[in-house]
């Protein structure tokens, strides 16, 4: 409404002072501005129909002042200068309410990815943005793409934290497990939280002994200190990427790796059988045997 006041507004002055000059001393120049402004303001289609109207109007006032001879004066001078501003100032306007338009929406685009990516309660990267990152660098033209490995890191037993404590104390320990793994794995690790208690990683160029022991040193450390004030441990499934591995595939690995963890009593590591398979107790066994 406010727009279609201000054209008729423009569209009304502007005609008003070119009928009152009859057309002379080149006030019709005036009459330029008004596509520009009803374009803007009430859309193309209205734009073009004010504009008509407006121009039939002038074309009316050319053709009652043919007979005479028209000379550019002074005042013919000063229109057009006047007009020339005017059109600068109008399309400046135009251009910064687009230019701001367009950074509010990049602002908010930003903010809209970043919720699309985001976990809510951990502040981590959801499923969504890890399963997309990971089919990243497991891509054909990806020649990096042996050396990924993925962890699946599961809280042991987390249901009952949620029975004993509530789900609210649930959601403490959920978020405070998450900066533990912030902290403790290494910066180019992407981490993410894959769903409920079930946390993604994926260690970029990294062998498949430093994975383990990432691994191990992070579940040895859940296992010496609290949790949000409660004693816990976790089980890790690992799995190294192939050569022609696909997302699913390899995260299938890993779930399986976790899964023998879970059967195995908890609290431990086990890395996939296609590539290998320790637990805590065998790496153990291995450095014992190797002393
Ligand atoms: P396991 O050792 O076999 O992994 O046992 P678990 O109890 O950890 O696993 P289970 O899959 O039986 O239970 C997972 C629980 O995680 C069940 C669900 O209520 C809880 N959970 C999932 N998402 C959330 C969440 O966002 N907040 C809280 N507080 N609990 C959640
Ligand atoms: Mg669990
Ligand atoms: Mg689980």
């Amino acid at each position: 409404k406010a727009a279609w006041v201000v054209a008729l507004m423009i569209v009304g002055l502007i005609m008003l002072f070119i009928v009152s000059a009859k057309g002379h001393a080149h006030s019709l120049f005036w009459a330029t501005l008004i596509p520009p402004f009803t374009f803007f303001l009430v859309g193309r289609n209205w734009g073009s129909i004010l504009s008509s109207i407006a121009f039939g109007i002038c074309a009316y006032l050319v053709y009652l002042q043919q007979q005479l001879s028209i000379t550019i004066g002074l005042s013919a001078l000063f229109n057009f200068i006047e007009v020339s501003i005017a059109h600068v100032l109008l399309f400046r306007f135009y251009e910064r309410t687009r230019f701001s338009a367009y950074s509010h929406l990049s602002k908010r685009n930003a903010e809209i990815k970043l919720l699309a990516e985001t976990d809510k309660l951990t502040g981590l990267y959801n499923r969504q943005k890890f399963d997309f990152e990971l089919s990243q660098l497991l891509s054909e033209n990806n020649n990096e793409r042996k050396s990924n490995i993925v962890m699946i890191c599961d809280i042991d037993h987390f249901k009952k934290v949620n029975d004993t404590y509530g789900h609210l104390a649930g959601d403490n320990v959920l978020s405070e497990f998450a900066n533990i793994l912030q902290n403790k794995l290494t910066n180019s690790a992407l981490i993410a939280r894959w769903g409920g208690e079930e946390f993604t990683i994926i260690l970029r160029d990294s062998s498949l002994d430093n994975a383990i022991n990432e691994a191990e040193e992070l579940r040895a450390f859940i296992a010496t200190h609290l949790i949000d004030n409660r004693a816990l441990t976790i089980s890790i499934g690992i799995a190294k990427a192939h050569v022609d591995d696909t997302a699913l595939h390899l995260l299938e690995r890993a779930d399986k790796a976790l899964y023998k963890a879970k059967l195995q009593g908890r609290d431990q590591v086990c890395v996939a059988s296609d590539n290998l398979t320790k637990t805590r107790y065998e790496n153990t066994l291995s450095k014992s045997a190797a002393i």
